[in-house]
């Protein structure tokens, strides 16, 4: 099969490749220069593990490109993915489908012979409708069909989560459509993995359900750490033991500082523009918003009652910027607010990310930047564990207690056991147990 993806970011690239990985003929195109530049000399522009390796072995043997030019990638595609961004409006937090646009206007002026045109990109419902309009308009003749295929993917185990997903959505009513998606996913269905096939619309919602429903796990898990906090109680046993059922089940019941990323707090917003549209109320989603909202408030508060109520004059050490683990992606990382309310309390706040920086350093100001956890920690009043990579799973806490000022440890993800802090001479402050001393 040969397929286009247009927009080479975290989806679109892991998507190309794998496509590209199960044998299909791909290229990737994105309007970025600097990006196909660094693609097409064997560079990566994201940090993904095992993508960088591969890009190269499908590269090697000729089955994935990189191109700015997409009339030329369209040219003799069975397929075209839209995989741009769909960043929330500031103005009111609704999806911007501008990209999505654009690229439909590019798709009419180039599309040759039937194409499958799929939505990748999350949009709300009713987007695939515009798409197929404005591809008519810009080109009346054009023999395409638009179709939804929703991306469950997640940063960091993206790679894992294309070639094994749960579960494959494809949202078209269209037969010829819905063959060539399924030999597009021939892959999954020989690995047994479902395929769901529904409406167009359905598609273009249960993407958003899904996400909506994911962070609400994450808010009530929250809201129950707090009350723990209160009662003596350790949320993440309540996680474990309400887990456990599998009518709830384990995942996505880490009690953290909130959810952040490029997906969550975007989706749940986009779904409740959509449903306000239809005149429908969704106070679990509008709470499951502000609950998120207030944590990173919250976890502002936890670092400044953990050094005596204030810290003005105090320096922070924050270790781990990422809105989570094994990704480079820094869009609305909980870090942001906290770090930016903890300078406004007057700290002077140091950080370090093993793959975060980059993407920090424009978005966070006055933030000193250093080369590991421990220079990071040098003379502070409080390290905080913001984001758990696997580097701060084992730090040496005997060099961390013999460098710090304060031995204060806010352990924002319960990576360490505050027994153990203790005995190395921190205070632990977790999130959903009690402070230990
Ligand atoms: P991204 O910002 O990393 O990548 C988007 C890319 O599209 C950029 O490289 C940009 O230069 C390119 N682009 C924009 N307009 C273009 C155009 N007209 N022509 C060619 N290229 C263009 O975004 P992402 O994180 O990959 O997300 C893409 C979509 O997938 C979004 O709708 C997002 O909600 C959804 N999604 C993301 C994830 C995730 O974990 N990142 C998971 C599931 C779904």
């Amino acid at each position: 099969m040969r397929i286009s993806v247009i927009g080479s970011g975290y989806v679109g690239l892991v998507t190309g490749t794998c496509l590209a990985d199960w044998g299909h003929e791909v290229v990737c195109v994105d309007r970025d220069p600097a990006k196909i530049e660094l693609l097409t000399n064997g560079g990566v522009p994201i940090y993904e593990p095992g993508l960088e390796q591969m890009i190269a072995a499908n590269v090697a043997r000729g089955r994935l490109s990189f191109t700015r030019d997409l009339a030329a990638a369209l040219a003799g595609s069975d397929v075209v993915f839209i995989a741009v961004g769909t960043p929330p409006r500031a103005s009111d937090g609704e999806a911007d489908l501008s990209f999505v646009y654009d690229v439909a206007r590019d798709i009419g002026e180039a599309i040759d012979g039937y194409t499958v045109v799929v939505c990748k990109s999350t949009v709300p419902v009713g987007t695939g409708d515009v798409v197929e309009r404005i591809i008519s308009q810009v080109r009346p003749d054009a023999d395409v069909t638009v179709v939804s295929n929703p991306e469950f993917l997640r940063e960091g185990s993206a790679i894992e989560d294309f070639t094994k997903p749960d579960r494959v959505v494809i949202g078209t009513e269209d037969e010829r459509a819905r063959e060539i998606m399924l030999a597009v996913y021939e892959q999954v269905r020989a690995n047994g993995q479902p395929i769901l096939i529904t409406k167009r619309r359905t598609a273009e919602l249960i993407k958003y359900a899904a996400n909506a429903f994911l962070a609400a796990k994450l808010s009530f898990i929250n809201e129950i750490a707090d009350l723990c906090e209160h009662v003596d109680a350790d949320v993440d046993e309540v996680a474990e033991g309400i887990g456990l059922d599998s009518r709830i089940g384990a995942k996505f019941l880490k009690a953290g500082p909130g959810f952040g990323g490029s997906c969550f707090p975007k989706d749940t917003l986009a779904l409740l523009r959509t449903a306000q549209d239809h005149g429908v109320d969704m106070r679990l989603v509008e709470t499951t918003v502000s609950v998120n909202d207030a944590r990173k408030r919250r976890m502002a508060l936890k670092i400044m009652d953990a050094v005596g109520g204030s810290v003005e004059g105090k320096t922070v050490a924050v270790l781990g910027l990422t809105f989570k683990a094994n990704t480079d992606d820094m869009r609305a990382s909980p870090s942001l607010p906290v770090v930016e309310l903890l300078q406004r309390a007057g700290a002077t706040v140091r950080a370090y990310d093993p793959e975060g920086m980059p993407q920090a350093r424009p978005l966070m100001s006055d933030v000193e930047f250093t080369d590991d956890p421990y220079t990071c920690a040098k003379g502070c009043d409080a390290v905080v564990l913001m984001t758990d990579w696997d580097e701060f799973q084992s730090l040496d806490l005997e060099r961390l207690r013999g460098l710090v000022r304060t031995p204060v440890f806010v352990d924002l993800r319960n990576v360490y056991a505050p027994d153990k802090l203790v005995k190395h001479g921190f205070t632990a402050v977790g999130i959903g147990r009690s402070t230990q001393t």
